[in-house]
């Protein structure tokens, strides 16, 4: 069976000291996917629902979800049914048990509280010379597209991460799209998060297909200005291939794709906590990656941390994607805690464990130059982190951590900037302008700040 196959499953081990650059290199690597054969694959379906909008998307998802939204017919509030619109119904609602809804309550108001903290609202200003004031102030975007995935699991936690900072930066308009169940309805979880961050409308329907009808917008889906959300090799594909085409004028959050983790751990740790962090990543799904990071510890201790992902992968019930993402996963041993700074910031992880005794906050903000998230401490499993603490958990994979951050409020603003000078400030500064102007040989530029000073003061 696979949980034996399991219990018989070897880590690789390497030594920190003994890796090359390029050994290194190649391990900070993922597992890629083939760009050019999916991109085939999402552009006619994109096309398709360019031209023939919502008829294309019941096509779509009947071939690819295995699902008639019109023989379904759980989408009653649009005549094609393929969105439910707000108020939603209140027997869905009344589907999710009391104690998920207090759980979902929790985590909402925590994820709301941290996402308030990152946005201040009304004009900051500068005075960058006497007479010459720069300001800015954020604006919401005033349309965004949260996709939800739902192929192979239910993801409500994902819904709450997008919505709610969207939410937090008062977007006027908040779609969101996920595939449906196997009986053509929506997760009544995410139905609930929806209606309590203020969705206005559900789009039944996952993959391309749905990230192509909030770009270009069908007869019931409103275009949107900005798609957010993870999702599989087609739905990133498509989120590409849309943010790509002018005719749409659409923008994308993040390459957020399948989950990872590095783990930097000392022998104080109890290996079944190691273990479970490792695990708990690796079974989102095959190609997701782990990787542990011991300091200063024995042969001993990486044999026993072997062993408890050995043993608790194979209680879990889903040992058969563990068995590949595992497989896939490896040790690197680090005698100094500087060792594994530095190797976990060429790896650029989407969630880091720092489980180190004596390593706190203060340490972990001077060393880490490159990760998604961080979880610090004897007490923070990254599951924390997935469902409730507060922080987000659309976090960039593949690398991409080198250069961009987790998803926040920012994202779903514009910051326009503002000057205003007076006369005297122009007076001063202009003499710099026209001077640059005329390097540039943009006569009217220096013209325009001429005529104004020769001109004199009026109100
Ligand atoms: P999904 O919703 O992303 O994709 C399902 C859709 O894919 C279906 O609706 C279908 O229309 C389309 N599809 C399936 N097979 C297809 C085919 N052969 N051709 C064209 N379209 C096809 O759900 P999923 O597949 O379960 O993937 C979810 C992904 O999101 C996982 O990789 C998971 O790790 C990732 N994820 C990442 C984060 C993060 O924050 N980084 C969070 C949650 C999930």
């Amino acid at each position: 069976t696979s949980a034996d196959a399991f219990e018989t499953l070897e880590l690789k081990v390497y030594a920190y000291s003994a890796l090359s650059d390029k050994h290194k290199h190649t391990l900070y690597k993922r597992p890629v996917m083939n760009t050019q054969q999916i991109m085939d694959r999402v552009k006619p379906i994109i096309d398709d629902v360019k031209t023939r909008g919502d008829a294309a998307i019941i096509d779509a998802t009947k071939k690819f979800d295995g699902v008639d939204l019109v023989e379904t017919a759980h989408v009653r509030s649009s005549p094609t049914h393929t969105v439910m619109r707000a108020p939603y119904p209140a027997e869905i609602i009344a589907r999710v048990p009391p104690e998920t809804r207090a759980a979902l309550d929790v985590a909402f108001d925590n994820i709301k509280k941290f996402h308030e903290a990152q946005v201040e609202w009304g004009v900051s200003s500068v005075e960058t010379m006497e007479g010459v004031s720069c300001s800015r102030f954020p604006t919401p975007i005033t349309r965004v597209g949260l996709y939800v995935p739902g192929g192979t699991a239910v993801l409500p936690s994902t819904a709450l991460m997008l919505s709610t900072p969207a939410l937090v930066a008062r977007v006027p308009h908040i779609v969101l799209a996920t595939p449906p169940r196997r009986d053509g309805s929506v997760c009544p979880e995410v139905v609930y998060v929806a209606a309590k961050a203020g969705v206005e409308a559900i789009l039944v329907a996952g993959g391309a297909q749905a990230v192509a009808a909030l770009a270009y917008g069908t007869q019931t889906v409103p275009k949107v200005d900005k798609i957010f959300g993870p999702g599989n090799q087609y739905v990133t594909a498509a989120k590409l291939v849309a943010q790509n085409d002018f005719s749409c004028l659409v923008s994308a959050d993040l390459p957020a794709g399948p989950s990872e983790v590095l783990v930097i751990c000392d022998s104080t740790v109890p290996p079944a906590h190691v273990a479970l962090d490792l695990l708990s990543q690796a079974e989102h799904g095959a190609d997701s990656q782990a990787v542990l990071l011991t300091v200063g510890a024995d042969d001993a201790y990486v044999a026993r941390v072997v062993r408890a992902v050995q043993e608790e992968g194979a209680k879990l019930p889903r040992n058969k994607i563990l068995r590949e993402s595992v497989s896939k996963s490896y040790v690197v041993r680090c005698e100094t805690v500087q060792e594994a700074f530095e190797f976990s910031n060429g790896y650029a992880p989407e969630h880091l464990v720092v489980n180190v005794r004596g390593v706190g906050v203060d340490v972990v903000a001077r060393e880490v130059k490159n990760a998604g998230s961080v979880f610090v401490g004897r007490w923070a499993p990254v599951s924390c982190g997935d469902y409730a603490s507060g922080t987000n958990h659309t976090l960039p994979t593949y690398g991409y951590a080198r250069s961009y951050s987790g998803l926040g409020t920012g994202a779903f603003l514009k910051y326009v900037t503002v000057q205003s000078l007076t006369y005297a400030g122009l007076k001063e500064l202009g003499k710099s302008v026209i001077r640059l102007a005329d390097v540039e040989e943009l006569k009217a530029h220096g013209e325009s700040v001429r005529v104004r000073i020769e001109g004199g003061e009026y109100d």
